[in-house]
Protein backbone atom coordinates (compact mmCIF):
# COMPACT_ATOMS: atom_id res chain seq x y z
CA UNK A 1 0.00 0.00 0.00
CA UNK A 2 1.25 3.20 -0.84
CA UNK A 3 1.98 5.74 1.69
CA UNK A 4 1.66 9.50 0.86
CA UNK A 5 2.96 12.12 3.92
CA UNK A 6 1.93 9.17 6.14
CA UNK A 7 -1.35 8.43 4.90
CA UNK A 8 -2.22 5.25 3.68
CA UNK A 9 -4.42 5.04 0.16
CA UNK A 10 -6.68 3.02 2.40
CA UNK A 11 -7.47 6.08 4.92
CA UNK A 12 -8.84 8.38 2.48
CA UNK A 13 -11.14 5.86 0.99
CA UNK A 14 -15.03 6.78 1.75
CA UNK A 15 -16.78 4.34 4.25
CA UNK A 16 -20.35 4.04 5.05
CA UNK A 17 -22.57 2.56 8.03
CA UNK A 18 -26.41 2.00 8.48
CA UNK A 19 -29.07 2.44 11.48
CA UNK A 20 -32.72 2.67 11.57
CA UNK A 21 -35.53 3.53 13.64
CA UNK A 22 -39.29 2.93 13.28
CA UNK A 23 -40.07 5.03 10.18
CA UNK A 24 -36.26 5.73 9.01
CA UNK A 25 -33.17 3.96 7.71
CA UNK A 26 -30.22 6.49 7.84
CA UNK A 27 -26.86 5.79 5.45
CA UNK A 28 -23.93 7.15 6.78
CA UNK A 29 -21.27 7.86 4.20
CA UNK A 30 -17.57 9.37 5.79
CA UNK A 31 -16.37 10.81 3.09
CA UNK A 32 -12.95 12.18 4.51
CA UNK A 33 -13.08 15.19 2.70
CA UNK A 34 -13.33 18.55 4.42
CA UNK A 35 -15.29 20.68 2.03
CA UNK A 36 -18.46 18.26 1.17
CA UNK A 37 -21.44 19.58 -0.93
CA UNK A 38 -24.48 19.19 -2.46
CA UNK A 39 -22.33 19.19 -5.97
CA UNK A 40 -20.23 16.46 -4.94
CA UNK A 41 -23.70 14.24 -4.04
CA UNK A 42 -25.37 12.50 -6.89
CA UNK A 43 -28.35 9.69 -5.49
CA UNK A 44 -31.04 7.91 -7.54
CA UNK A 45 -33.49 5.85 -5.24
CA UNK A 46 -36.03 4.05 -7.57
CA UNK A 47 -37.79 0.39 -7.34
CA UNK A 48 -35.74 -0.61 -4.39
CA UNK A 49 -32.25 0.29 -6.03
CA UNK A 50 -30.34 2.84 -4.03
CA UNK A 51 -27.48 4.15 -6.01
CA UNK A 52 -25.09 7.03 -4.29
CA UNK A 53 -22.22 8.49 -5.31
CA UNK A 54 -19.58 10.72 -3.88
CA UNK A 55 -17.04 12.80 -5.53
CA UNK A 56 -13.58 13.17 -4.01
CA UNK A 57 -11.24 14.93 -5.97
CA UNK A 58 -10.62 12.49 -9.23
CA UNK A 59 -12.29 10.19 -7.67
CA UNK A 60 -15.81 8.15 -7.23
CA UNK A 61 -17.35 6.30 -4.35
CA UNK A 62 -20.20 4.49 -4.99
CA UNK A 63 -22.71 2.80 -2.93
CA UNK A 64 -25.45 0.74 -4.76
CA UNK A 65 -27.76 -1.92 -3.18
CA UNK A 66 -31.01 -3.73 -3.76
CA UNK A 67 -33.10 -2.33 -0.57
CA UNK A 68 -34.12 -5.03 1.28
CA UNK A 69 -37.33 -2.55 1.19
CA UNK A 70 -39.27 -0.19 -0.63
CA UNK A 71 -38.88 3.37 0.58
CA UNK A 72 -41.20 6.55 0.37
CA UNK A 73 -38.84 9.30 -0.08
CA UNK A 74 -35.38 10.22 0.30
CA UNK A 75 -33.60 13.47 1.74
CA UNK A 76 -29.71 14.50 1.82
CA UNK A 77 -28.15 15.61 4.81
CA UNK A 78 -24.13 17.02 4.63
CA UNK A 79 -22.14 18.30 7.08
CA UNK A 80 -19.68 20.15 5.02
CA UNK A 81 -16.75 20.78 7.29
CA UNK A 82 -16.61 16.86 8.82
CA UNK A 83 -17.68 15.65 5.04
CA UNK A 84 -20.26 13.75 6.03
CA UNK A 85 -23.09 12.73 3.91
CA UNK A 86 -26.66 11.54 4.92
CA UNK A 87 -28.80 9.88 2.73
CA UNK A 88 -32.23 9.39 5.07
CA UNK A 89 -34.86 6.93 3.52
CA UNK A 90 -37.94 6.80 4.89
CA UNK A 91 -39.43 3.24 4.74
CA UNK A 92 -42.86 2.15 3.16
CA UNK A 93 -43.64 0.45 5.97
CA UNK A 94 -42.83 0.84 9.67
CA UNK A 95 -41.05 -2.86 9.23
CA UNK A 96 -37.40 -4.09 10.76
CA UNK A 97 -34.77 -4.05 8.10
CA UNK A 98 -32.47 -7.43 8.36
CA UNK A 99 -30.32 -5.72 6.30
CA UNK A 100 -29.76 -2.54 4.31
CA UNK A 101 -30.08 -4.63 1.14
CA UNK A 102 -28.13 -6.75 -1.35
CA UNK A 103 -24.67 -5.37 -2.37
CA UNK A 104 -24.56 -4.61 -6.37
CA UNK A 105 -21.71 -4.18 -8.92
CA UNK A 106 -20.55 -1.13 -7.64
CA UNK A 107 -21.43 -1.48 -4.09
CA UNK A 108 -18.74 0.06 -1.77
CA UNK A 109 -16.15 0.86 -4.95
CA UNK A 110 -13.65 4.05 -4.98
CA UNK A 111 -11.96 4.35 -8.11
CA UNK A 112 -11.10 7.37 -10.65
CA UNK A 113 -14.14 9.25 -12.06
CA UNK A 114 -12.78 8.63 -15.18
CA UNK A 115 -12.93 4.69 -15.37
CA UNK A 116 -16.83 4.89 -13.56
CA UNK A 117 -19.17 4.54 -16.50
CA UNK A 118 -21.83 6.91 -16.79
CA UNK A 119 -25.31 6.71 -15.38
CA UNK A 120 -28.18 7.32 -16.43
CA UNK A 121 -32.07 7.83 -15.21
CA UNK A 122 -34.75 8.89 -17.83
CA UNK A 123 -35.91 12.89 -17.49
CA UNK A 124 -39.25 14.34 -18.64
CA UNK A 125 -38.97 17.12 -21.57
CA UNK A 126 -41.20 20.33 -19.67
CA UNK A 127 -40.93 22.68 -21.96
CA UNK A 128 -38.91 23.62 -25.22
CA UNK A 129 -38.38 27.22 -25.81
CA UNK A 130 -37.48 29.17 -28.95
CA UNK A 131 -33.79 31.40 -28.62
CA UNK A 132 -33.10 32.23 -32.21
CA UNK A 133 -34.31 30.58 -35.70
CA UNK A 134 -32.18 26.91 -35.25
CA UNK A 135 -31.74 27.33 -31.32
CA UNK A 136 -34.30 26.33 -28.38
CA UNK A 137 -33.89 26.11 -24.67
CA UNK A 138 -35.18 22.95 -23.54
CA UNK A 139 -36.03 22.07 -20.08
CA UNK A 140 -35.80 18.34 -18.49
CA UNK A 141 -37.24 17.66 -15.10
CA UNK A 142 -35.49 15.28 -12.67
CA UNK A 143 -37.51 12.20 -11.54
CA UNK A 144 -38.32 12.61 -7.95
CA UNK A 145 -35.92 9.67 -7.56
CA UNK A 146 -32.79 11.53 -8.11
CA UNK A 147 -30.81 13.89 -6.95
CA UNK A 148 -27.96 15.83 -7.44
CA UNK A 149 -26.68 19.74 -9.10
CA UNK A 150 -24.61 20.25 -12.13
CA UNK A 151 -21.64 22.35 -10.92
CA UNK A 152 -20.42 25.05 -13.28
CA UNK A 153 -18.16 24.42 -16.66
CA UNK A 154 -19.43 20.80 -16.62
CA UNK A 155 -21.78 18.86 -18.60
CA UNK A 156 -24.36 16.24 -19.10
CA UNK A 157 -24.80 12.99 -21.74
CA UNK A 158 -28.21 12.15 -23.23
CA UNK A 159 -28.92 9.39 -24.74
CA UNK A 160 -31.29 8.20 -27.22
CA UNK A 161 -32.25 5.31 -29.49
CA UNK A 162 -31.96 6.29 -33.11
CA UNK A 163 -33.06 4.49 -35.91
CA UNK A 164 -32.44 1.08 -33.41
CA UNK A 165 -28.64 2.27 -32.40
CA UNK A 166 -28.02 4.06 -29.10
CA UNK A 167 -26.70 7.38 -29.62
CA UNK A 168 -25.03 9.69 -26.77
CA UNK A 169 -23.48 13.44 -27.18
CA UNK A 170 -22.73 15.78 -24.57
CA UNK A 171 -24.37 19.10 -23.70
CA UNK A 172 -23.92 22.06 -21.11
CA UNK A 173 -26.65 22.82 -18.83
CA UNK A 174 -26.74 26.27 -18.18
CA UNK A 175 -29.81 28.79 -16.19
CA UNK A 176 -33.53 29.33 -18.03
CA UNK A 177 -31.84 33.32 -17.92
CA UNK A 178 -29.03 35.37 -17.40
CA UNK A 179 -29.81 36.43 -13.47
CA UNK A 180 -29.35 40.56 -13.48
CA UNK A 181 -29.39 40.95 -9.82
CA UNK A 182 -25.81 39.79 -9.12
CA UNK A 183 -26.07 40.60 -5.04
CA UNK A 184 -28.36 37.41 -3.91
CA UNK A 185 -26.73 34.05 -4.84
CA UNK A 186 -29.37 33.06 -7.06
CA UNK A 187 -31.78 30.35 -5.49
CA UNK A 188 -31.30 26.72 -6.41
CA UNK A 189 -33.64 25.22 -9.16
CA UNK A 190 -31.90 21.70 -8.40
CA UNK A 191 -34.98 19.75 -9.96
CA UNK A 192 -34.84 21.06 -13.49
CA UNK A 193 -31.93 20.49 -16.34
CA UNK A 194 -32.00 23.66 -18.54
CA UNK A 195 -30.27 22.89 -21.89
CA UNK A 196 -29.34 25.50 -25.01
CA UNK A 197 -29.22 23.13 -28.24
CA UNK A 198 -28.83 24.47 -31.61
CA UNK A 199 -31.08 22.29 -33.97
CA UNK A 200 -28.78 21.21 -37.57
CA UNK A 201 -31.06 20.46 -40.16
CA UNK A 202 -28.77 17.32 -40.75
CA UNK A 203 -27.73 16.85 -37.45
CA UNK A 204 -28.63 13.16 -36.23
CA UNK A 205 -29.37 14.01 -32.67
CA UNK A 206 -30.42 17.14 -32.74
CA UNK A 207 -33.18 16.17 -35.36
CA UNK A 208 -34.39 13.67 -32.65
CA UNK A 209 -34.29 15.89 -30.04
CA UNK A 210 -36.39 18.53 -32.02
CA UNK A 211 -38.86 15.87 -31.93
CA UNK A 212 -39.24 15.04 -28.68
CA UNK A 213 -42.91 15.89 -27.88
CA UNK A 214 -43.56 17.63 -24.13
CA UNK A 215 -43.79 14.47 -21.83
CA UNK A 216 -41.30 12.13 -23.87
CA UNK A 217 -38.38 11.25 -21.56
CA UNK A 218 -34.84 11.06 -22.11
CA UNK A 219 -32.04 9.37 -21.06
CA UNK A 220 -29.29 11.97 -18.74
CA UNK A 221 -26.35 11.20 -17.45
CA UNK A 222 -24.19 12.04 -14.20
CA UNK A 223 -22.42 15.49 -14.78
CA UNK A 224 -18.45 15.32 -15.75
CA UNK A 225 -16.06 17.76 -16.48
CA UNK A 226 -12.82 19.00 -15.68
CA UNK A 227 -13.58 22.63 -15.32
CA UNK A 228 -12.72 23.42 -11.26
CA UNK A 229 -14.36 26.20 -9.90
CA UNK A 230 -10.58 26.71 -7.66
CA UNK A 231 -9.91 28.27 -10.99
CA UNK A 232 -11.91 31.01 -9.97
CA UNK A 233 -11.46 31.66 -6.68
CA UNK A 234 -9.33 34.94 -6.42
CA UNK A 235 -9.94 35.87 -9.44
CA UNK A 236 -10.11 39.48 -10.93
CA UNK A 237 -10.67 39.39 -14.48
CA UNK A 238 -12.18 36.59 -16.39
CA UNK A 239 -12.51 36.52 -20.41
CA UNK A 240 -14.75 34.05 -22.28
CA UNK A 241 -14.33 33.61 -25.78
CA UNK A 242 -17.24 31.83 -27.13
CA UNK A 243 -18.48 30.94 -30.57
CA UNK A 244 -22.15 29.65 -31.14
CA UNK A 245 -23.66 27.28 -28.74
CA UNK A 246 -19.86 27.28 -27.17
CA UNK A 247 -21.88 30.45 -25.07
CA UNK A 248 -23.32 27.60 -23.10
CA UNK A 249 -20.73 26.67 -20.60
CA UNK A 250 -20.48 30.86 -19.87
CA UNK A 251 -23.77 31.04 -18.61
CA UNK A 252 -22.95 29.23 -14.72
CA UNK A 253 -19.54 30.24 -14.81
CA UNK A 254 -20.92 34.25 -15.36
CA UNK A 255 -22.84 33.83 -12.74
CA UNK A 256 -20.84 31.77 -10.22
CA UNK A 257 -17.85 34.64 -10.66
CA UNK A 258 -20.51 37.98 -10.64
CA UNK A 259 -22.17 36.67 -7.74
CA UNK A 260 -19.44 34.53 -5.34
CA UNK A 261 -15.98 36.15 -6.48
CA UNK A 262 -15.56 38.95 -4.27
CA UNK A 263 -12.04 39.60 -5.99
CA UNK A 264 -13.83 40.23 -9.61
CA UNK A 265 -12.90 43.91 -11.16
CA UNK A 266 -14.15 42.86 -14.97
CA UNK A 267 -15.94 40.13 -16.76
CA UNK A 268 -16.14 39.94 -20.70
CA UNK A 269 -17.65 38.29 -22.87
CA UNK A 270 -16.43 38.36 -26.64
CA UNK A 271 -18.78 36.35 -28.95
CA UNK A 272 -18.40 35.52 -32.08
CA UNK A 273 -21.50 34.29 -34.47
CA UNK A 274 -22.31 34.00 -38.20
CA UNK A 275 -25.01 36.71 -38.43
CA UNK A 276 -27.15 39.25 -35.75
CA UNK A 277 -29.61 36.20 -35.86
CA UNK A 278 -27.78 33.71 -34.41
CA UNK A 279 -26.43 35.88 -31.53
CA UNK A 280 -28.02 33.92 -28.35
CA UNK A 281 -29.66 35.93 -25.72
CA UNK A 282 -28.17 38.85 -27.50
CA UNK A 283 -30.90 41.57 -25.44
CA UNK A 284 -30.13 39.55 -21.99
CA UNK A 285 -26.41 40.34 -22.40
CA UNK A 286 -27.02 43.76 -23.18
CA UNK A 287 -29.41 44.13 -20.11
CA UNK A 288 -26.61 42.98 -17.90
CA UNK A 289 -23.77 44.68 -19.14
CA UNK A 290 -26.33 47.95 -18.27
CA UNK A 291 -26.98 46.84 -15.10
CA UNK A 292 -23.87 45.56 -13.66
CA UNK A 293 -20.69 48.16 -14.58
CA UNK A 294 -18.04 44.73 -14.41
CA UNK A 295 -19.67 42.86 -17.32
CA UNK A 296 -18.90 44.03 -20.95
CA UNK A 297 -20.34 42.25 -23.87
CA UNK A 298 -19.06 42.56 -27.30
CA UNK A 299 -20.27 40.82 -30.74
CA UNK A 300 -18.43 40.05 -33.58
CA UNK A 301 -19.86 38.30 -36.49
CA UNK A 302 -18.12 36.32 -39.49
CA UNK A 303 -20.99 36.34 -42.03
CA UNK A 304 -22.46 40.35 -41.19
CA UNK A 305 -25.22 42.22 -43.21
CA UNK A 306 -23.91 45.29 -44.80
CA UNK A 307 -25.61 47.29 -42.15
CA UNK A 308 -23.57 45.37 -39.21
CA UNK A 309 -22.03 48.49 -37.43
CA UNK A 310 -19.70 46.08 -34.56
CA UNK A 311 -16.82 43.62 -35.45
CA UNK A 312 -16.45 41.64 -37.73
CA UNK A 313 -14.10 38.41 -38.69
CA UNK A 314 -13.10 35.48 -36.85
CA UNK A 315 -10.80 35.01 -34.35
CA UNK A 316 -7.49 36.41 -34.71
CA UNK A 317 -4.78 36.97 -32.55
CA UNK A 318 -5.38 41.18 -33.21
CA UNK A 319 -8.93 41.00 -32.41
CA UNK A 320 -7.31 39.51 -28.90
CA UNK A 321 -4.99 41.67 -28.22
CA UNK A 322 -7.31 44.56 -27.95
CA UNK A 323 -9.67 42.77 -25.89
CA UNK A 324 -8.30 40.43 -23.79
CA UNK A 325 -6.33 43.21 -21.21
CA UNK A 326 -5.51 42.70 -18.06
CA UNK A 327 -7.14 45.38 -15.52
CA UNK A 328 -3.79 46.09 -13.93
CA UNK A 329 -0.52 44.64 -14.13
CA UNK A 330 -0.25 41.43 -12.47
CA UNK A 331 -3.84 40.69 -11.94
CA UNK A 332 -5.05 37.36 -11.59
CA UNK A 333 -7.08 36.71 -14.61
CA UNK A 334 -8.65 33.53 -16.36
CA UNK A 335 -9.28 33.11 -20.09
CA UNK A 336 -12.53 30.65 -21.17
CA UNK A 337 -12.71 29.18 -24.70
CA UNK A 338 -15.47 27.23 -26.18
CA UNK A 339 -16.63 26.57 -29.47
CA UNK A 340 -15.78 24.76 -32.89
CA UNK A 341 -12.70 22.55 -31.94
CA UNK A 342 -10.46 24.82 -34.64
CA UNK A 343 -12.17 27.97 -33.42
CA UNK A 344 -10.69 26.67 -30.18
CA UNK A 345 -7.22 25.34 -30.72
CA UNK A 346 -6.59 29.22 -32.59
CA UNK A 347 -7.96 30.63 -29.39
CA UNK A 348 -5.28 29.08 -27.44
CA UNK A 349 -2.69 29.30 -29.72
CA UNK A 350 -3.13 33.12 -29.91
CA UNK A 351 -3.55 33.60 -26.57
CA UNK A 352 -0.15 31.30 -25.97
CA UNK A 353 1.65 34.16 -28.43
CA UNK A 354 0.11 36.70 -26.45
CA UNK A 355 2.10 35.42 -23.59
CA UNK A 356 -0.77 33.77 -21.59
CA UNK A 357 0.24 30.91 -19.38
CA UNK A 358 -1.65 27.55 -19.61
CA UNK A 359 -3.06 28.41 -15.99
CA UNK A 360 -4.75 31.25 -17.18
CA UNK A 361 -6.56 29.83 -19.76
CA UNK A 362 -9.38 27.16 -19.89
CA UNK A 363 -10.45 25.38 -23.04
CA UNK A 364 -13.55 23.43 -22.87
CA UNK A 365 -13.54 20.76 -25.20
CA UNK A 366 -15.18 16.83 -25.31
P1 LIG B 1 -24.23 15.76 -36.22
O1 LIG B 1 -25.08 14.75 -36.89
O2 LIG B 1 -23.01 15.27 -35.52
O3 LIG B 1 -23.82 16.98 -37.19
C1 LIG B 1 -24.19 18.35 -36.92
C2 LIG B 1 -24.02 19.25 -38.08
O4 LIG B 1 -22.67 19.58 -38.20
C3 LIG B 1 -24.47 18.64 -39.34
O5 LIG B 1 -25.03 19.64 -40.13
C4 LIG B 1 -23.17 18.06 -39.91
O6 LIG B 1 -23.23 18.11 -41.31
C5 LIG B 1 -22.14 19.01 -39.37
N1 LIG B 1 -20.88 18.41 -38.88
C6 LIG B 1 -20.74 17.26 -38.18
N2 LIG B 1 -19.46 17.05 -37.87
C7 LIG B 1 -18.76 18.09 -38.38
C8 LIG B 1 -17.39 18.46 -38.39
N3 LIG B 1 -16.46 17.71 -37.78
N4 LIG B 1 -17.06 19.62 -39.00
C9 LIG B 1 -17.97 20.40 -39.59
N5 LIG B 1 -19.28 20.09 -39.61
C10 LIG B 1 -19.67 18.96 -39.03
N6 LIG B 1 -24.31 21.74 -28.49
C11 LIG B 1 -25.34 22.55 -28.16
O7 LIG B 1 -26.17 22.89 -29.02
N7 LIG B 1 -25.52 22.97 -26.86
C12 LIG B 1 -24.65 22.60 -25.87
O8 LIG B 1 -24.84 22.98 -24.71
C13 LIG B 1 -23.54 21.74 -26.20
N8 LIG B 1 -22.65 21.34 -25.26
C14 LIG B 1 -21.59 20.56 -25.63
C15 LIG B 1 -20.66 20.18 -24.66
C16 LIG B 1 -19.55 19.45 -25.02
C17 LIG B 1 -18.55 19.03 -23.96
C18 LIG B 1 -19.36 19.08 -26.38
C19 LIG B 1 -18.15 18.30 -26.79
C20 LIG B 1 -20.29 19.42 -27.33
C21 LIG B 1 -21.42 20.16 -26.98
N9 LIG B 1 -22.39 20.49 -27.92
C22 LIG B 1 -23.43 21.32 -27.56
C23 LIG B 1 -22.41 19.88 -29.27
C24 LIG B 1 -23.26 18.57 -29.24
O9 LIG B 1 -22.66 17.59 -28.43
C25 LIG B 1 -23.44 17.94 -30.63
O10 LIG B 1 -22.20 17.79 -31.26
C26 LIG B 1 -24.37 18.76 -31.52
O11 LIG B 1 -25.64 18.89 -30.91
C27 LIG B 1 -24.55 18.14 -32.91
O12 LIG B 1 -25.11 16.88 -32.80
P2 LIG B 1 -25.93 16.19 -33.98
O13 LIG B 1 -25.88 14.70 -33.77
O14 LIG B 1 -27.26 16.80 -34.15
O15 LIG B 1 -25.10 16.59 -35.24
P1 LIG C 1 -21.25 28.29 -35.86
O1 LIG C 1 -20.99 27.38 -36.99
O2 LIG C 1 -22.52 29.06 -35.84
O3 LIG C 1 -20.01 29.29 -35.75
C1 LIG C 1 -19.96 30.33 -34.81
C2 LIG C 1 -18.66 31.09 -35.00
O4 LIG C 1 -17.56 30.23 -34.74
C3 LIG C 1 -18.42 31.60 -36.40
O5 LIG C 1 -19.09 32.81 -36.64
C4 LIG C 1 -16.91 31.79 -36.41
O6 LIG C 1 -16.53 33.00 -35.83
C5 LIG C 1 -16.44 30.66 -35.51
N1 LIG C 1 -15.94 29.55 -36.30
C6 LIG C 1 -16.67 28.57 -36.89
N2 LIG C 1 -15.87 27.72 -37.55
C7 LIG C 1 -14.62 28.17 -37.38
C8 LIG C 1 -13.34 27.72 -37.82
N3 LIG C 1 -13.23 26.65 -38.58
N4 LIG C 1 -12.25 28.42 -37.44
C9 LIG C 1 -12.37 29.53 -36.67
N5 LIG C 1 -13.55 29.99 -36.23
C10 LIG C 1 -14.65 29.33 -36.58
O7 LIG C 1 -21.10 27.50 -34.48
P2 LIG C 1 -22.11 26.45 -33.84
O8 LIG C 1 -22.80 25.68 -34.92
O9 LIG C 1 -22.95 27.12 -32.82
O10 LIG C 1 -21.12 25.43 -33.13
C11 LIG C 1 -20.69 25.57 -31.84
C12 LIG C 1 -19.63 24.53 -31.53
O11 LIG C 1 -19.31 24.61 -30.14
C13 LIG C 1 -19.98 23.08 -31.83
O12 LIG C 1 -18.91 22.51 -32.52
C14 LIG C 1 -20.12 22.46 -30.44
O13 LIG C 1 -19.71 21.09 -30.43
C15 LIG C 1 -19.16 23.30 -29.62
N6 LIG C 1 -19.49 23.30 -28.18
C16 LIG C 1 -18.58 22.75 -27.33
C17 LIG C 1 -18.82 22.73 -25.99
C18 LIG C 1 -17.80 22.14 -25.04
O14 LIG C 1 -17.92 22.21 -23.86
N7 LIG C 1 -16.77 21.53 -25.54
C19 LIG C 1 -19.99 23.28 -25.48
C20 LIG C 1 -20.91 23.84 -26.37
C21 LIG C 1 -20.64 23.85 -27.73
Amino acid sequence: EKKLLGVSAKDLTPSYDWFQTDGLITVVIYTKQKDMNAELVIVDCQDKRLRGEIIVNEHSYVLEVDLDHEVEDFFINIAEKIGKVEIILKKKDNVHWKMLGQPLESHNTFIKRKNRGLFYRKCKLVSKTEVTHDTKLFCFMLPKSTCFQVPAGQHVYLKQIIAGTEVVKPYTPLLPFLPLNFKEPSCHDSANIYLMIKIYSCGLFTQALDHLQIGDCISISNPEGNFKKSQVQALEDLFFLAAGTGFTPMVKLLNFALTEVSSLRTAKLIFFNKTEDDILWRNQLEQLALKDERFEVQFVLSEAAKDWMGKQGRISSSLLSGFVKRSRKDSKVLICICGPTPFTEQGVQYLKDLGYSQEEMHAFTA
